[in-house]
């Protein structure tokens, strides 16, 4: 089988060799979560670097110019994709110092794949994620309100602000939360200087740590719970 080398998980281009899975001619995806990565301008370094980082957090690149980047989140049924989404979001635009714009939507899709074509999502998702991947000012996120859902309650200490896009083509506005990038300007842990990481807690709380442990308290919160 040919493979687009690089644009698969490395878990699951293993799993292809050792003959244990094989790429589905044709999935049915009821939610599936559909993301998308543009760079104002041509950026081939940043282009690769996210195809890279994509499929290091699980996720299949479904396409790519230096440009556009779109990818399927939630390809692994049983992946924690909610984490793995935010550890790419602040991965990439710390690697990039911000300036990457991205946007995630959530609904059915179809994936087909075959040799010649390699993967095709059939999905309104796959239109309107780089639609709104647009509107985001770098270092953000645009979410749709049903990726927001799945997100919200594990999120701790992101600043982010809701937004109602009326986009050309869609009979409604579109509502949105545009979700900040904590790590684009890599600021060090302010207690030891280390470098800081997105880390979850056992209970699911997603939050901001550097690698001795100390939490990191945004100045700014618009929600912060704490896990009791
Ligand atoms: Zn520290």
């Amino acid at each position: 089988m040919k493979l687009k080398l690089g644009w698969l998980p490395a878990k699951l281009n293993d799993l292809i060799e050792r003959g244990e899975e094989s790429l589905p001619e044709r999935r049915i995806f009821a939610r599936a979560v559909v993301g998308s990565v543009y760079f104002k301008g041509e950026n081939e370094a940043m282009a690769d670097l996210t195809v890279r980082l994509a499929t290091e957090y699980g996720m299949v690149v479904l396409k790519r110019d230096n440009k556009d980047i779109q990818f399927l989140v939630n390809y692994f049924e049983t992946a924690n994709w909610p984490l793995n989404l935010i550890c790419f979001f602040e991965a990439l635009m710390q690697q990039t110092s911000g300036r990457a714009r991205g946007a995630v939507s959530q609904g059915p899709a179809t994936l087909t794949h075959d040799d010649n074509r390699g993967f095709q999502l059939e999905s309104a998702e796959s239109e309107l994620a780089p639609r709104l991947a647009r509107v985001a000012m770098p270092g953000q996120m645009v979410l749709t309100s049903k990726v927001w859902h799945a997100l919200a309650d594990a999120l701790e200490g992101w600043t982010s602000a809701s937004v109602l896009h009326e986009l050309a083509g869609f009979s409604a506005p579109v509502p949105t939360l545009h979700l900040h990038s904590r790590l684009a300007h890599a600021r060090k842990c302010a207690a030891c200087s280390s470098s800081l990481e997105v880390k979850q807690t056992a209970e699911g709380y997603i939050f901001v740590a550097c690698s001795q442990g100390h939490e990191q308290i945004p100045e700014l919160p618009i929600k912060l719970k704490r896990a009791a």
